[in-house]
């Protein structure tokens, strides 16, 4: 398998530290708000290449944090007047909601920022031992210029950067040594949560959680490192130099990044308010239909986000999911049971699109192109495969099908079909939600109902639902 290292800039073939397992850091979210779909993509991109190569045997140890301590949670408890730790435990619970949704694994360990202060504590500590870090008036920062090797994965020119951002050292920020050196921690301001350290009551910076939590769950050198492209400067450069100056190791061999999501060609942000939040797009899709539409892309192309291109997914992926339930009213109604001699080169021809499949995956995590393949071994099933031929046969193309939207994690079996008692009994459960203003729980009913294809409209004369 190849896979396209930041490091290098080129596609290199993938070998991993221990053969036969992959240690796999992904940067994740910051919990302020419910996540947009930009956010998503990494969970969906990265989430297919632990899938991928779970099916090629690999196990793979993956972890992605959350991060709960920064300024951003901090200005949303004080505008809600609540605690940070309420506002980012809300909106992990939501988050895990929306993976759950888009079908994104958990990963194996999901730490936490504010679970982990003491790990960075300890490696600012080192850090400052070996020359690395410098204290003053309680604010730690990295000495930037004492890592040779700072800028390798961004590849920027760092004389420019300097001179660049020289001005920015004018007010405030002028007890640093040098304008790239970054903070490690930082001193506490009235009224926001901090932890005691040597240096300060405070908290750290963003950078060090992740060297932490890495090293913690996955260990000092680690196969592969991913996030969305944003993150290659300065944060992924920090956290290398961070990593490799503590421990005087590589820290992560393979550094992926996936382009962005677009909207009318800029970027899907919460700061430029073009966003739509993954619960947003729920109230009209089943997030199977999101995770095709980004899967239809190579995660390092941009991807513009469009009403279009989310109704072509939706058909696309109808296309798929009609083609697999046909095969399975075929297979009910073939005569025959076993494979018949003549059927083994069919199964053949079908099995080549998994090879196929496979070639595209392994040419960096080519999603487009192992979607179109799944087209293809549709079109191939829908013209080829009939009544007449045995079950074994069938349920062997099928089964091809199911298992490469698998792969993919996509769902590509119909949905079972709901009886309308059960829907009632929802809907009366959702009421007595509201009446107890229990609107989380009524929310919640509501977003089930719809992922059984069942929209609730409430009117003057009461709830009505209807088949989508
Ligand atoms: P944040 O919460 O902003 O730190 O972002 C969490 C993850 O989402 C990071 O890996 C970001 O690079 C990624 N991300 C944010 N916005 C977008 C976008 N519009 N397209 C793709 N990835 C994004
Ligand atoms: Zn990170």
């Amino acid at each position: 398998m190849k896979l396209y290292n930041t490091l290098s800039k080129q596609k290199e073939e993938f070998v991993p530290l221990v053969q036969g397992k992959v240690s796999m850091y992904v940067c994740g979210p910051t919990v302020y708000n419910f996540i947009h779909i930009g956010n998503a993509r990494p969970m969906i991109v990265f989430d297919t290449a632990r899938r991928y190569m779970e099916h090629k045997g690999y196990e793979v140890n993956y972890v992605s944090n959350f991060t709960d301590v920064d300024d951003k949670i901090i200005a949303k408890a004080i505008e809600e007047g609540v605690s940070s730790q309420e506002i980012s435990e809300r909106y992990i619970k939501e988050c895990k909601q929306d993976m759950a949704d888009m079908n994104v694994k958990p990963a194996t360990t999901h730490p936490l920022a504010t679970q982990e202060i003491g790990g960075m504590v300890d490696m600012i500590s080192t850090l400052i031992d070996k020359g690395f870090a410098y204290n003053v008036n309680g604010t730690v920062y990295f000495r930037t210029r004492k890592f040779d090797e700072y800028g390798k994965l961004s590849h920027k020119n760092l004389d420019d950067l300097r001179s660049g951002s020289r001005s920015l050292l004018v007010s405030g920020e002028n007890q640093k040594e040098d304008p790239l050196d970054f903070v490690l921690w930082k001193p506490k301001k009235e009224g926001e949560p901090f932890w005691v350290s040597p240096w300060s009551e405070g908290r750290p910076g963003w950078h060090i959680e992740c060297s932490v939590m890495s090293k913690k769950y996955l260990g000092e050198e680690i196969d592969i490192h991913a996030g969305g492209e944003d993150l290659i400067f300065p944060h992924h450069e920090n956290e290398i130099a961070q990593s490799e100056c503590c421990n005087g190791k590589i820290f992560a061999r393979y550094w992926l990044h996936n382009a962005f999501l677009n909207i009318d060609n800029r970027k899907m942000s919460k700061s430029l308010g073009n966003f739509f939040t993954v619960r947003e797009i729920k109230e009209k899709y089943d997030l199977q239909v999101l995770r095709f539409f980004m899967l239809s892309a190579h995660y390092r192309s941009p991807l513009n986000f469009s009403a279009e291109l989310m109704e072509a997914s939706k058909n696309g992926l109808e296309r798929v999911i009609n083609a697999v339930d046909n095969l399975k009213y075929l297979e009910k109604n073939a005569a025959a049971e076993q494979l018949k001699e003549e059927e083994k080169a069919m199964l053949e021809e079908a099995a080549a699109y998994t090879s196929k499949f496979d070639e595209a995956m392994d040419d960096d995590l080519n999603t487009a192109d192992a979607v179109s393949v799944i087209f293809e071994l549709v079109k191939f099933a829908n013209t080829t495969v009939s009544a007449d031929n045995s079950k074994a046969a069938i349920r062997a193309v099928r089964e091809e099908i199911l298992e490469l939207g698998d792969i993919l994690g996509l769902i590509l079996e119909k949905k079972a079909e709901v009886l309308d008692e059960d829907i009632e009994k929802l809907i009366a459960d959702r009421q007595a939600a509201r009446k107890a203003k229990d609107f989380a729980r009524a929310d919640e009913i509501r977003g089930r109902l719809l992922d059984l294809g069942i929209e609730l409209l409430d009117t003057r004369e009461g709830v009505k639902w209807k088949r989508v």
